[in-house]
Order: structure tokens, then C-alpha cells, then sequence
């Protein structure tokens, strides 16, 4: 399933922003089983594990990494098309 994606570049105080994230935050905690992840902020730029409430203050203060549109650190399948691109010489 593929996840709208489009309120990452939204304001970070626009309602669609804050619901994004807690749809993030369902996405990636649902999928993997443990208390924290890695945080997608700008400031941690997923090098950072983090606890929910954590991300969610760190992604409305900071924002979301705006190249992280296919979230395959949180469990969502790779995006073969775009990966294919990526690779190509
Ligand atoms: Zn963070």
C-alpha cells in the first residue's frame, strides 16, 4: 500500500502535517515490533533511534526529512522503479 506522502512538504503546523505524522508513526511503529526507530526528522536524519513521542515533537520542531519519501527503514517495501534509477551508472 502506498502511504500519501504528500504532507511532508506541508507547513509543520498545518493540520494535514500533523496528522501525517501520526500516520508515520502508525506506519513504522506498526511494522516494527520495537520501542523506538529510527527518527526521520532533519536534525536526526535517521541515524538517531527515538520513542514516539520523541519523533513526533522532533518532526513537528525540526520537519521531515524531505528525500524520505519511500520509508524502507520503517518497513514499507522498496520502491524498486525509483531504486532502479538510483542505481543505474
Ligand atoms: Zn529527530
Amino acid at each position: 500500500m502506498r502511504m500519501d506522502k504528500s504532507w511532508i512538504t506541508k507547513h509543520r503546523i498545518s493540520q494535514d502535517y500533523i496528522s501525517g505524522v501520526k500516520d508515520f508513526l502508525d506506519f513504522a511503529f506498526g511494522n516494527i515490533k520495537t520501542d523506538m526507530i529510527k527518527c526521520p526528522c532533519q536534525r536526526c536524519c535517521l541515524v538517531k533511534y527515538k520513542i514516539r513521542t520523541e519523533i513526533e515533537g522532533d518532526l513537528i520542531c525540526y520537519g521531515f526529512l524531505p528525500t524520505y519519501t519511500n520509508w524502507y527503514l520503517h518497513g514499507e517495501e522498496l520502491d524498486f522503479q525509483e531504486q532502479r534509477v538510483r542505481l543505474e551508472p
